[in-house]
């Protein structure tokens, strides 16, 4: 349970951060709140020779509101999500998922950007970034470029973050007037993770949906977005039948995952229920 031996450097800026990245290239992990990368690292399943600490980093603490857009920087804490009025005022589904992670210790120390750059297959934080139509902007000495959620996560621990990047911050569109938004989880008892965790954002006119965005944990390899469902439900009246309905689809050629938590038989049960649910709960948000 020791790691292996590395360097360690707590850059003062995210130039200095980039440009010790740039030159330990894939012998370098980036470190936020160590809450993944230091086990992963005792356990020896990661040995980088040098650790880039960026908790001297400020500028990637804040949260704010520009324009249209709320930002959120990578070292923003899953606690302070929960608690900012910007969060809740702006895209309240966001705190509301930062406050089902783990436990108050996790929350106060895990972060969005570690999170999301680890991309867990149980995450819950994926989930809302799809149905919230979020971006990432990712920081090299070379420059910046923003990736959507959407093309962001490849697969278990697997993202489009490149070995010279750092994750610098997440980007979520102001919820429009009307939008109700909700997240629902079966989580694993110990950890907290989700077995299926439900992230949704709903306009409606009437009894109509005119907008619908729903992004989902914790069932595959790779959180996704549920666009079948949403193209069922999109123009339609949100009625019990036809979410019920829309919702039964939701597990349609997905690989589910099987493993110690839950069979896959039972994840796709646990999806298909939820979808259904979650989509009943925002309405009524
Ligand atoms: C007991 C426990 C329970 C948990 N329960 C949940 C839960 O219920 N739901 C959930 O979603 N999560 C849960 N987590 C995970 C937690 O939310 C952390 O956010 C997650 O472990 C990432 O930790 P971190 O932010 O400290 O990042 P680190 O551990 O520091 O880094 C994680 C990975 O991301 C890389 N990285 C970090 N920041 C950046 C960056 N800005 N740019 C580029 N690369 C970066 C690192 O190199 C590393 O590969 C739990 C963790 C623990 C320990």
């Amino acid at each position: 349970m020791i790691p292996a031996a590395f360097d360690y450097i707590v850059p003062d800026s995210l130039e200095a951060a980039a440009a010790s990245l740039a030159e330990a290239g894939d012998n370098a992990k980036v470190m936020a709140g160590g809450h993944s990368l230091l086990p992963m690292m005792k356990l020896r399943l990661a040995q980088p020779g040098v650790v880039i600490d960026l908790k001297r980093l400020d500028s990637l603490r804040r949260i704010q509101v520009d324009g249209g857009t709320l930002r959120i920087g990578a070292l923003v804490t899953h606690h302070q999500v929960e608690t900012s009025s910007e969060v809740n005022e702006n895209c309240a589904l966001l705190a509301k998922v930062a406050g089902s992670i783990g436990d108050p210790q996790v929350r106060n120390r895990g972060t969005i950007g570690g999170s999301v750059v680890h991309a867990d297959p149980a995450a819950d934080w994926p989930a809302a970034l799809l149905a919230a139509g979020a971006e990432v902007t990712l920081t090299s000495s070379g420059g910046s470029r923003s990736v959507a959620a959407a093309d962001f996560f490849l697969g278990p621990l697997t993202s489009a973050i490149e070995a010279n990047e750092i994750l610098t911050g997440v980007s979520v569109p102001v919820a429009a007037a009307g939008t109700r938004a909700t997240y629902r989880k079966v989580k694993q008892k110990a950890s907290g993770f989700a077995i299926v965790g439900i992230a949704v954002c709903l306009r409606t006119d009437g009894d109509t949906c005119t907008d619908i965005g729903i992004g989902i944990t914790g069932l595959a390899g790779t959180p996704f977005r549920a666009t079948a469902v949403e193209d069922q439900l999109r123009g339609t009246a949100l009625s019990a039948d036809n979410i019920t309905a829309a919702a039964a689809g939701v597990a349609d050629g997905v690989d589910a995952l099987d493993d110690i938590h839950a069979s896959g038989e039972f994840r796709a049960h646990l999806a298909r229920l939820n979808t259904a649910r979650a989509i009943q709960d925002a309405l009524g948000s």
